[in-house]
């Protein structure tokens, strides 16, 4: 059964749109954005088969850190939009985003008649991150990660 099955039994079984239904907390309903956590890397806009992300920026140059240091230039994010006109839900984006700026939201109400109303800027995309779910409990038993040794050992 694929997930699209899943998804469309659940809605049948739950008698959408009178009831809500039980999707899996990991379903695939709409892209959310971090902004804080996006450097403008434009991996995701690059790696997209469907070309469907829009990213513009501007670069800024920041003040050095120290006194012999030297100033650096950094990206700012004017825009960030996905068309999810084009979107096909693969989740490439999310994936290679190395920077976790991107997550899925089970969020599915947000079929338009207006294909423009199908692009979401970056304030709508920011929005959705209120229904992206908590990441799963860590397994007790699971061998701690190569970031928490190191941790730990610089704590001493
Ligand atoms: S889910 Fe796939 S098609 Fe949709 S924006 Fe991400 S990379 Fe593009
Ligand atoms: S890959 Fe991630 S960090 Fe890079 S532009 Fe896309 S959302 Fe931002």
């Amino acid at each position: 059964m694929t997930p699209y099955d899943v998804g469309l039994a659940a809605l049948r079984a739950a008698r959408y749109p009178e009831q809500a239904p039980a999707l899996p907390p990991r379903s695939r309903g709409v892209i959310a954005l971090l902004e804080q956590n996006c450097t403008v890397c434009m991996l995701c806009a690059r790696e997209c088969p469907d070309w469907c992300i829009e990213i513009d920026s501007h670069k800024e140059t920041v003040p050095p850190r120290t006194e012999h240091g030297r100033p650096r230039v950094r990206h700012v994010l004017d825009r960030f939009a996905i068309d999810f006109a084009l979107c096909m839900w693969c989740g490439i984006c999310i994936e290679v985003c190395p920077f976790d700026a991107l997550f899925w939201s089970p969020a599915f109400e947000h079929a338009a008649t207006d294909a423009t109303a199908l692009v979401h800027e970056r304030e709508q995309l920011r929005q959705w991150l209120r229904t992206v779910p908590p990441p799963p409990p860590l397994d007790p038993a699971a061998e701690p990660s190569a970031e928490r040794v190191a941790a730990r050992k610089q704590a001493g």
